[in-house]
This record gives C-alpha cells, structure tokens and sequence, in this order.
C-alpha cells in the first residue's frame, strides 16, 4: 500500500485517448460525514461481460417477478391453479406440486435457512456477487438508472442537466424519467398483491375497485417503496440501511474472491504517453472510468469498503481502458487479498476454493436439503390432533362411569373426500363415542378434500376400571381405502386421588 501514497495528481489525458474523466469519489471515507448531504452520483455507462451478466440476470430476476403469478398449475377440480400463491384465506401456501399446510411451516423455516447459508456459501467464494447482481435493491435501481439514461442521457450529459436552470427540455426529460419511473414502481405493487390471490381475478377487481381494501393498501406500500428506494434513496440503502455489508464481512476471508484493484499491478499510478515505457510505472492510468462507472460513488483503488456491492461494473470499465492502452485486461479483477500479497512478496498466486468454512456451509447446506427433501417425499396427506376437554376436566355419571371429551382435528390434504375409521389403542375397558356417527357406522369420520374438520368425541371408563388418576390414550385414524393411518396421543383423566 505505500505505492498508493506516491502517486501524481491526476492530468487531463491519461493516455493517447483516454480522457481523464471528472469523477471524485463522493462516498469515500474521508468524504463521509454523520450529516453529510448527499452528493449525487452519475454512473457512467460500461459495456463488458461483467454489464451483460447483469443485464441479463436484471431480465429474468424482473421476468420472472412480474410474470410468474400468471403461470398456472392444474391441482384438480376445487384447487387454485395459480402456480405460487400465499393464500391466507385458506391458509396455504401453493409452489408449483407442493401445498404447504400452517402445520408445515418448518418447510419455509428450512427453505430461508438454506437461503441464508446458499448466501454464506456464496458470499465466502465469490463476496458480495449477492449485492451486486441478485438483491432486488441492486436490480430495481439498475433499472430505474437505465430509465433516468434513457431520457438524460450518460454522466457527463446527466450532470450538466442538473447544473442547468429549468427550461422546457429539461422539464420534460425529468417529468418523463419520474412518471416511467412511477410506472416501473406501480407494476412492481402490482405484481407483489398478485402473489396473494388469483392473479386474473385480483387485475379484474383491482381496476373495477373490488379488490380488497389491504391489495390497495399493499400497491401503494410497494409503489412508494420502489420509487423511493430505487430512484432516490439508491446507494444509501446500501451503505446506511442494509445490515448485509457490516455482517458479510464475517463471512469471507483472505482468500475469497472479491471485486479488487491489482495494487501490486496499478502502482504508481499516473498519465502515460504513447511510446513511453510501462517500465518501473504500474498499469494504473489514473483515468478514473473505474471511479466514473461505480453506481456507489467510490474508489476501488483505494481498496476494500463497505459501500462496495461487487457489481464488477468497475472491471469492465478498466478492461476498455487497458484495450485502448495496449495493456493486459485485468488490473481491477476477481482477485483474493492471499493473492495480492504473495505477489507482492513476488510469490506465486493461488486460488483455494475448497477451505473448511466452504466445505462446513456446503455441508451444511447438503445436510438441510435432504432433511427437507426427505420430509416432501414422506410428506403424510392424513394428520391428525387431538384437543381434550378442559373445563371441566372429567365428569362422572350417576353409575360412576367417567367421561372425557375431545375435539378430534383431522387434516386430509389429499385433492379427494375421505371415509376414515377412527380406533382407540388404551385400556380395552375404555368406550368411545363420535358424536354425529350413525349407528351402523358408529367409527366412521367423512373429511372432505384438502380440508381440516373437528369431530366431537366421548370416551367412557366404567367404574370398576377407575383405578388410577389417568389412563394414556391414542387415536388412530385409518383409510381403508389406501391403508394410511395418522395417530395422536391424549390422555384420559379419572380424578381418581387427584379429586
Ligand atoms: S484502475 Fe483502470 S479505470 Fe481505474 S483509473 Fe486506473 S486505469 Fe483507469
Ligand atoms: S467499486 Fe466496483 S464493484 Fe464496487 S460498487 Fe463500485 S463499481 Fe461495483
């Protein structure tokens, strides 16, 4: 790093034609204070491979939010055929084959555990390639900056506008920018309450003003959120907000791969003439198109901050300018800090992507998926629960009979009704009742399709058999038709000693 300090004021030409561009770092350390107004920032367009993953990537993570409420699955006659759907009404949560049922929710606990450790185990290879191309944060406000460049054009035109006074020109450029913005935004809600019931009716009735009062209240959350937080609040989400960055630091570690400007490489630093040796200089030209592109508004030279989200947007910058400069692509890479080092040291480079924090979340990760998978594929579509009466606790009859009651709750999650048998493994002596069962079919408890029902039921212990406080009882019930059973343990109480 003391090559850093030695480094030549910057000059207009870097290079046989490449501009010094006007970029100072506006969120660098030394620049940040607790009540520091906000500079704003103009990130200059690149092109490279690194601007293409995440104009990709922005394509399907949009693609897939605004279209996949749309997208249908045939559950059988009666079921929703939306193919992810939270329906709280019903409570049930439709993803595609899979219908989760309140009692299931540790399937989403499993699934946002594996997403915070897939993020681990992310973020410790490659750092912040979560920040830079996945989060929805990072994704809107690419998208509303290609907006604001649509209509103001790139940095330099962006910045004069701004410098400007108001005039027609400028009027409607920004006008323009904020109502496609709002637009952006308003899908964005739109899109989310779609989520949460059929997303055919849910448009119908949302522009016909019968949808419910809460989908109109949740557009309009989002909208404002989106607008907000992609158009103007961007980088401070980021940098003032987001937990992310202060805790992921404790995720990686000297060797994992990380947005870096080759330092070892770059310095010094200065303006090169065409003919001029590379000898004792480094490849850094001081152009600052890395400084230019940043949508965070900081130095990669200056080496790893907390504002940095790894988008790469600066790698690419750099690589058109070595081209133009006639020198090696690279200086500002994926590289590890280990790296940097050992060549510092004039050691050889390695990249070690097998390391025991790596293979600890892998395992980790590997460890939950099969506990879930292994639950989906046993996943049961009979449960059953038992609730005993509490007040009173037992009641004796005249002959000295004791009686409890239950409340017997059966989950059939299959698509069709079913006739169950409903037994009792406790003392023999023991006699149940279901309160609404015939006569003929005294056991007998109908469940309709995909629903859960509470049957009354009484259980008697006559009273040469009360001899003890309690008696541990269990309910089964079986389909004959296809054999399943569910069981739930209960406990019969006598009040015998305990009176
Ligand atoms: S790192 Fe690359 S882009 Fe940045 S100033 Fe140096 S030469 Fe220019
Ligand atoms: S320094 Fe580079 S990787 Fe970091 S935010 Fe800026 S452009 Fe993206």
């Amino acid at each position: 790093m003391e090559l850093i300090k030695n480094r030549p004021a910057p000059k207009a030409k870097a290079a046989d034609g490449v501009a010094v561009h006007d970029a100072e770092p506006v969120n660098s350390p030394e620049r940040r204070e607790l009540y520091h107004k906000r500079e704003p920032i103009y990130p200059k367009l690149v092109h490279g491979k690194f601007r293409s993953a995440k104009w990709i990537f922005m394509i399907l993570a949009l693609g897939v939010y605004y279209l996949l409420p749309f997208v249908r699955w045939d559950r059988g006659p009666g079921a929703p055929d939306q193919a992810v759907l939270v329906d709280f009404a019903n409570a049930r949560f439709y993803f595609f084959f899979i219908e989760l049922w309140p009692q299931e929710v540790f399937y989403i606990t499993g699934l946002l555990i594996l997403a915070a450790l897939l993020l681990f185990l992310v973020t410790a290879l490659f750092g912040r390639v979560w920040c830079g191309y996945a989060c929805p944060q990072t994704v809107w406000t690419d998208l509303f900056i290609a907006v604001e460049r649509l209509f103001e054009g790139d940095r330099n035109k962006r910045m004069r506008l701004d410098k400007q006074p108001w005039s027609f020109d400028k009027a409607w450029r920004k006008i323009s920018k904020h109502a496609v913005w709002l637009v952006i935004a308003a899908a964005t809600g739109g899109a989310w309450i779609l989520y949460f019931h059929d997303a055919f009716a849910v448009l119908e009735n949302f522009f016909t003003g019968q949808a419910a009062l809460t989908s109109y209240l949740f557009f309009a959350i989002l909208t404002f959120t989106t607008y907000t937080l992609a158009g103007t609040m961007r980088e401070q989400v980021c940098t003032y907000m987001c937990p992310w960055p202060r805790i992921q630091a404790g995720l990686t570690d000297q060797q994992s791969l990380n947005v870096m400007y080759r330092v070892d490489r770059g310095e010094p630093r200065g303006a090169h003439k065409k003919g001029e040796s590379w000898e004792g200089r480094g490849d850094c030209i001081d152009c600052k198109a890395c400084v230019a592109a940043c949508p965070m508004g900081i130095d990669i030279r200056e080496g790893a901050q907390l504002e940095c989200i790894g988008c790469a947007l600066c790698i690419d910058a750099c690589d058109e300018i070595m081209v133009k400069v006639n020198r090696p692509k690279g200086l500002i890479a994926y590289d590890t800090d280990l790296n940097i080092e050992r060549r510092m040291k004039g050691e050889k480079t390695q990249f070690n992507l097998l390391r025991p924090r790596v293979i600890l979340y892998a395992a980790l990760i590997a460890a939950v998926s099969g506990l879930m998978l292994f639950g989906l594929i046993n996943r049961s579509e009979l449960e059953l629960n038992s609730y005993r009466d509490r007040n009173p606790n037992f009641v004796t009859l005249s002959d000295g009979t004791v009686r409890n009651g239950y409340t017997l709750t059966v989950l059939n999650k299959a698509g069709e009704p079913r006739t169950l048998d409903v037994s009792l493994q406790t003392d023999p002596m023991m006699r149940m009742r279901v309160i609404g069962a015939t006569e003929a079919a005294p056991t007998r408890l109908a469940v309709p399709a995909d629903t859960t029902q509470d049957f009354r039921i009484f259980l008697s212990l006559p009273p040469e058999a009360v001899d003890r406080a309690s008696e541990d009882v269990t309910f089964v019930v079986t389909d004959p038709a296809t054999g399943e059973t569910a069981r739930t343990e209960a406990v019969f109480i006598t009040g015998e000693g305990g009176r």
